[in-house]
């Protein structure tokens, strides 16, 4: 089924996030974003730091509240919600944490962490003891692990226990940011993995903030790849690694590295920081590092233009550089 056919769970409608960080100056983490994620979908969004990608994660479950344009969650306006409606919300999206040392507290067992959206909504006593029990099970825990705190876990058993958190009340959305980056490569695999069979089972549909493309590959249905507060490209998972067509993204591809020998790749390096978002670049914000740079891109901002079906990219020469 093609994505027009589909129903979106979550839409990104003309989003901008800005930061008052001085007089006259706004730090603009997300520029006129839009895009939609659809029930069971995972989607990855990555780039370098700074490029917005977090705060993206965090207007589409309110933990901010965009500067401009609107988030819809199955089909409401998540900014102007009832009590009600925002109490419902509230358990149908969560978030895991990048941290896991820091995203759990440590005075309180892991039974309380995990329990706590349960108790909140009004689950207690033997009832909120077996479904924690259950979770932990779920994500390769146990009951033994119930009583103790979170020092005494590794760190990829931590984001389990961040995991078991998120899924206690049956989310459909999970906003996943950065995952996986501070655990070691080992454990990494085995905790996408865990997050990709449980979106399988339960539908849940994901937005996996990331920098690591190959990592976002393997566990994205399509994939964003932002820079300085935009979507430059936005594609099929499959689509963006056989066939990038924006510059940037050429550049974040080529620089991941192969396990082929024999592999012959052309590394096309990223010249020069990221530029302030305080103070982006006026036309293409990607047109001081860009190696294809033309006198248009430096005055004329590009669209993001669907240039085959449901694969858009904000490059005036994408259709001669892909
Ligand atoms: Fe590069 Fe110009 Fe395309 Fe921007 S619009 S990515 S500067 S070629």
């Amino acid at each position: 089924m093609s994505n027009n056919e589909k129903q979106p769970l979550v839409q990104v409608k003309d989003v901008c996030k800005y930061f008052h960080v001085g007089k006259n100056a706004d730090l603009k983490a997300v520029d006129h974003v839009s895009f939609e994620i659809y029930k069971g979908e995972t989607v990855g969004l990555v780039g370098e730091s700074g490029c917005g990608k977090s705060t993206m994660g965090r207007c589409m479950i309110r933990l901010y509240d965009p500067t401009s344009g609107e988030v819809i969650y199955d089909g409401k306006n998540i900014t102007k919600l009832t009590a009600a409606e925002k109490r419902e919300f509230c358990q149908k999206v969560q978030m895991i944490f990048q941290n896991p040392y820091a995203s759990l507290n440590s005075r309180m067992t892991v039974k309380e962490i995990v329990g706590e959206g349960l108790r909140e909504h009004g689950m207690s006593g033997k009832d909120a003891d077996v479904k924690v029990q259950e979770l932990l099970e779920i994500v390769g825990l146990n009951k033994d692990h119930m009583s103790r705190f979170p020092h005494e876990f590794s760190g990829g058993q931590r984001q389990r226990i961040g995991i078991a958190r998120a899924l206690a009340l049956k989310p459909k959305f999970v906003v996943c940011d950065e995952a996986v980056s501070a655990l070691d490569v080992s454990i990494q695999s085995q905790i996408v993995n865990l997050l990709k069979d449980l979106g399988e089972k339960e539908n849940l549909a994901y937005l996996f903030i990331s920098h690591g493309l190959s990592v976002v590959k393997y566990i994205s249905d399509r994939i964003g790849v932002m820079y300085l507060g935009n979507i430059v490209e936005l594609a099929s998972s499959q689509n963006m690694f056989d066939h990038p067509m924006h510059p940037y993204t050429e550049a974040l591809l080529s620089a991941i590295p192969t396990t082929d020998p024999d592999a012959k790749k052309e590394i096309v390096p990223l010249e020069g920081d990221i530029p302030s978002p305080v103070h982006p670049p006026k036309g293409c914000k990607f047109h001081t590092r860009c190696k294809y740079c033309q006198e248009i891109c430096k005055h004329v901002t590009p669209e993001l233009r669907e240039l085959e079906p449901e694969h858009y990219v904000a490059c005036h020469f994408a259709e001669k550089l892909g």
